[in-house]
């Protein structure tokens, strides 16, 4: 049963891929940052693709939850330990002049992101032609996020906020954190969606049966 535990993890076993990529946290929880995985996309739960990334170390960068296109959350790094989602960042409006990751918890959606088109056709971002969904925004190109991401996330998030106190204004983008040099989410990401669900709330109860449900 996926309860908010000591240990940080709020998903199930299952759903638990232990990312060798984090440090000891130091700092309290004070922000939640949303990403883009920009994955290439092997299978179309991606799921495969997703664990190894988490648990690669010749690469830098892990995230506490990713949330795959089936909806599954899974998690990579505990909350009580610091992941290494944002880079180089900073949050003026709690006085955080670096080193965002200190003080948050990184939720990533598995999305290809920003398309190019060339020649009336579009590619993802490895130069594959992309035939999926679309979304059009201020002339660019994008991937949508998945109704069942977003439902995802919609009862994720709410046990985040309440279980670290975080409020709906530290809970950003990594555009936000990192302006002028990272765009993730986009524009295209659904805030008032999803930040109307915390409104509402939910209970542990609920995560547990979506989990169940995927
Ligand atoms: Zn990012």
């Amino acid at each position: 049963m996926p309860t908010p535990s000591k240990e940080g993890w709020f998903v199930p076993p299952e759903n638990r891929i232990a990312s060798p990529k984090f440090n000891k946290r130091v700092k309290p929880i004070k922000m939640i940052v949303v990403h883009t995985t920009i994955a290439p996309r092997e299978t179309p739960d991606n799921r495969k693709r997703i664990e190894r990334w988490l648990m690669n170390t010749s690469s830098t960068a892990s995230t506490h939850f990713v949330i795959l296109r089936n909806g599954v959350i899974l998690q990579g790094v505990s909350t009580l330990d610091k992941a290494w989602h944002a880079g180089k960042s900073s949050w003026p409006r709690l006085g955080i002049a670096s080193d965002v990751n200190a003080w948050s918890i990184g939720v990533d959606f598995d999305s290809l992101g920003r398309l190019t088109k060339k020649g009336g056709e579009l590619f993802d971002a490895y130069g594959s032609p992309y035939h999926g969904d679309v979304i059009e925004h201020e002339g660019d190109f994008f991937e949508p996020f998945t109704v069942e991401q977003i439902d995802s996330f919609r009862i994720l998030l709410p046990i985040l906020a309440d279980e670290y106190q975080v409020g709906e204004q530290n809970i950003v983008g990594h555009r936000d954190v990192s302006p002028g040099r990272k765009t993730d989410p986009e524009l295209i990401f659904p805030w008032p969606i999803v930040l109307s669900a915390i409104d509402f709330g939910c209970t542990t109860r609920e995560l547990a049966n979506l989990v169940r449900y995927h």
